[in-house]
């Protein structure tokens, strides 16, 4: 009764099994990690992406603009304004992100990239994919990395999310096989988790931070995730220095809540979903989506943005000219460390922490909520951390 059906839905399957096993292949082949400190010009492409994107990004140009001014004066470092990663040209050419683009986006070493937005059912767009996950994809960005710290509450989080495979990476190629059956993908390859766990176990070691954890659902999702934990096994038997510890992705998400348990965690390395959902959840407690930044790494390009999204409704209710820029700033001291300015990053990191303190001390009455900081412009926010930069650039 079916068999048209499940012939279309083998043939795909067939195809996407296909592809995999290339992109494995690709893999295989161990590419050297890219060396900023003998690149001249380092190009650093932005991206203005949709709503409040083109507003926080170029706040958050002018910043590093003025941090690495000393580079930018002697052509060690190149600003490449990067136009079309909006939703009417995507719309427009009916791709995530439009060749053209594209092609821009890989004449740079790194990305600083605004909110772009994903269309969903009901929205006026063709049903086009998530720019992030193209671009993520094409430059081979497998490490999401977001670092999560309130000194007040002890926490100090560093996350590894998977960022080539999982639930995500075949999003857009999930099959209705009827009308009644909808099957996605879920991918797990040995080389891709890793590379991943074995960034995290890096890390940690070079930081001298004495635990990992290691999130799956491996009890239920046994294929995919199941892999993932079997390799974090592996690799952690490599550093017997570091304790690591395994979790399963939904007591975890209650345990962050949980003010002793939280605490002791430091390095986080999840699959792509979970490490999707976990990370806003942990944002939370730095001051929401708006403070975190997030950095996307692969061996020959990175690309640095905030963690949230376009904010339509801050667009449409005309408060575009407040969204919170620090999001996307962050991302930049992160793009700061990764090229190697690891001073100027740390003190750009101090800026905003001081900006972000100063605006939740003003009074309570001119704030929308108890714990969320003052409304202050985008600009003004750039303005005082550039404020806070100079003085402690001056101090060296
Ligand atoms: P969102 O992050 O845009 O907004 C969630 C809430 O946070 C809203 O109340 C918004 O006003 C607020 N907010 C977000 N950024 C803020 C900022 N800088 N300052 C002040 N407030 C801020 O999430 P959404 O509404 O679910 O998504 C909107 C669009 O963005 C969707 O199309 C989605 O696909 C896309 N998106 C893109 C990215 C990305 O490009 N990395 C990430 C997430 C969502």
């Amino acid at each position: 009764m079916y068999e048209q059906a499940i012939e279309g839905a083998k043939e795909h399957f067939g195809r996407v099994l296909q592809e995999q096993l290339e992109r494995i292949e690709r893999m295989k082949v161990d590419e050297e990690w890219i060396d900023y400190s003998r690149l001249k010009p380092i190009i650093i492409g932005v991206c203005g992406g949709d709503g409040i994107g083109p507003y926080i990004s170029q706040q958050a140009q002018r910043v590093l603009e003025f941090v690495l001014r000393p580079e930018v004066e002697s052509g060690k470092v190149v600003f490449r304004t990067i136009e079309g990663l909006t939703i009417e040209n995507r719309a427009k050419h009916k791709k995530a992100v439009p060749d053209g683009v594209m092609d821009e986006i890989k004449k740079c070493h790194v990305i600083l990239k605004g909110p772009t937005t994903t269309p969903r059912k009901g929205d006026p767009w063709p049903n086009i994919e998530s720019a992030n996950v193209a671009i993520r994809r094409a430059l081979d960005l497998f490490a999401n990395v977001r670092p999560i710290r309130v000194p007040e509450l002890g926490i100090d989080w560093i996350f590894f999310r998977e960022n080539s495979e999982g639930a995500y990476i075949l999003g857009s190629q999930g099959l209705h096989v009827t009308d009644d059956l909808a099957v996605d993908f879920v991918v797990s390859t040995s080389q891709g988790s890793d590379r991943i766990i074995r960034l995290a176990f890096d890390y940690a070691r070079r930081n001298g931070i004495h635990r990992v954890t290691v999130v799956t659902k491996a009890n239920v999702v046994k294929a995919t995730d199941g892999k993932f934990l079997d390799i974090a096994r592996a690799i952690a038997s490599e550093h017997p220095e570091i304790r690591w510890d395994d979790w399963y992705v939904d007591i975890m998400t209650a345990k962050l809540l949980s003010p002793k348990r939280r605490t002791e965690f430091r390095v986080v390395v999840l699959p792509n979903l979970y490490g999707d959902i976990l990370t806003d959840e942990a944002a939370e407690f730095q001051g929401g989506v708006g403070t975190a930044g997030s950095a996307n790494i692969g061996k020959r390009y990175a690309m640095f943005e905030a963690i949230h999204g376009s904010a339509p409704r801050m667009v449409q209710e005309g408060r575009t000219e407040y969204a919170d820029p620090s999001s996307i700033i962050r991302a930049g001291a992160m793009m700061l460390d990764h090229l190697g300015y690891t001073d100027r990053a740390h003190k750009l990191e101090k800026a905003l922490a001081a900006v972000t303190k100063e605006r939740k001390a003003i009074s309570y009455d001119v704030k929308p909520h108890r714990d969320e900081p003052t409304p202050m412009k985008t600009s003004q926010v750039a303005d005082a951390v550039i404020e806070k930069m100079r003085r402690l650039m001056a101090h060296t």
